[in-house]
């Protein structure tokens, strides 16, 4: 099937001239894919529309942050009800309460929160915060996390740096660098090694508990659990980056799924609801450290904004209700055999890695469970079946080392769909 891609060609053309590379996050590009970006001109429920009139049925959601699906009719009416009051203040509101009591009843780590307008900013500032705690100086990353675009984070980082070769950036002071241990996901001895050389240094390990930022890679039995001893032993703090798995593993995150609780917990995505947000919170005594409480200083004009606080709520009100996390555990099921099904009679070489409601297929016959692993994923396969299903009407991330995330807005019959579309987008490669 020939996709016309005609007016999103034409916008790009416009883009790149006005925006670096034509738009305003990197793996939008497509570069990963060697694509021409699709311009959407709307989305409703499971699908997109582009600015050619082609529909797609989308699993990006937005990168996390739609798991009800988009322009769900309860968010979007909750929005609406509060851009009639006014869309930002500059002041204390209501609903800043009421999503700060949800995070804390949901959430076992947080007993006090503050809402930024982006996980980086979450991310940024929790380190701050760990490092104001300790008084110590050094962090400790994983290789393929992605913790936003923070200097001292985008070392080794995934997502768009992974995708762009640039693991690394310019522009990153090596002095700011240097604070930043890397070690190897999955393999508590490297981070047993770290702490042996810098004792009394290292402020905190900050994670993804579920890396979704090279592709899905779970944490392996006792990982986890090791992290949390680790650092306690240590007097560091545990950091759990929570921006994709907050809400989405399950409504107390990834913390509650496996049972170990993290001195800071950062989140974002799901709790804005297609809004700006991002959110960091943890321990009381932690927490008091932050400004006006304490002398850490953090900030933002449009923190707690009414617009994006209604938006989270009407989201994880409606995320609550009964069934919901079962619904989308059974379809992202329905969805993975369905593909590992299709890949065996197929003969392909590629694994799934998959857990609640995502999964990334890797075009590797190595188990994928660190960053040197799924490095070794053929990527220009991963292109193909790209735009292939893409020609198919299914928008799968543009880039291998990205997750596809299911939201509630999906149905069995999308399912069946996309699994005919990958069926003969493998047969194709
Ligand atoms: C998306 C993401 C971030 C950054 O959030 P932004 O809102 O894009 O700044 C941080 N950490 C993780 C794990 C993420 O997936």
């Amino acid at each position: 099937m020939k996709l016309n891609l005609t007016k999103s060609k034409a916008l790009y053309k416009a883009a790149e001239k006005l925006m670096p590379g034509g738009v305003n996050s990197p793996v939008r590009s497509f570069n990963a894919v060697a694509g021409s970006p699709v311009f959407v001109a709307k989305a409703k429920g499971a699908c997109i529309y582009d600015e050619d009139g082609n529909k797609y049925i989308d699993y990006m959601s937005s990168w996390g942050p739609l798991i009800l699906g988009h322009a769900d009719a309860d968010v979007v009416r909750a929005v609406k009800k509060a851009a009639e009051l006014g869309t930002s203040y500059g002041a204390p509101c209501r609903n800043e309460i009421e999503l700060a009591k949800h995070v804390i009843k949901s959430v076992p780590s947080v007993e006090m929160v503050r809402m930024t307008s982006s996980g980086t900013e979450a991310t940024m500032s929790a380190v701050r915060l760990a490092r104001a705690f300790t008084g110590r100086d050094y962090i400790i990353k994983f290789e393929g996390c992605y913790h936003g675009h923070a200097d001292y984070l985008l070392v080794k980082a995934g997502s768009g740096a992974t995708t762009f070769g640039t693991p690394s950036s310019p522009g990153v002071p090596k002095a700011f660098a240097d604070r930043t241990l890397l070690a190897t996901y999955n393999d508590l001895a490297s981070v047993e090694e770290l702490f042996g050389n810098y004792p009394d240094r290292i402020a905190a390990i900050i994670l993804e508990p579920v890396a979704a930022n090279m592709g899905v890679v779970l944490p392996e039995e006792g990982f986890l659990e090791g992290l949390r001893r680790i650092a306690s032993e240590n007097g560091a703090l545990l950091i759990f980056d929570e921006v994709i798995t907050g809400f989405r593993m399950s409504h107390g995150g990834a913390q509650k799924a496996f049972d170990v609780i993290p001195d800071i917990t950062c989140l974002g995505k799901i709790i804005g609801g297609g809004l700006p947000v991002g959110a960091f919170g943890g321990r009381r005594d932690i927490m008091n450290m932050v400004a006006p409480s304490g002398p850490m200083y953090q900030a933002g004009t449009l923190s707690g904004n009414p617009l994006a606080m209604a938006a989270g709520l009407a989201t994880l009100h409606k995320l609550a209700g009964r069934g919901n996390y079962q619904r989308l555990r059974k379809l992202t099921q329905m969805m993975v055999t369905g593909i590992a099904g299709i890949i065996e009679e197929l003969g392909i070489r590629a694994r799934i890695n998959s857990v609640e409601s995502m999964f990334t297929v890797f075009f590797t016959d190595e188990e994928p469970k660190d960053y040197r692993s799924v490095l070794k994923s053929d990527t220009k396969m991963y292109s193909k079946f790209f735009e292939n299903l893409l020609r198919a009407g299914i928008m799968f991330p543009p880039s291998q080392f990205e997750a596809v995330f299911l939201s509630l807005a999906h149905t069995e019959k999308d399912v069946d769909r996309t699994l005919d579309a990958v069926r003969k987008s493998l047969s194709a490669l």
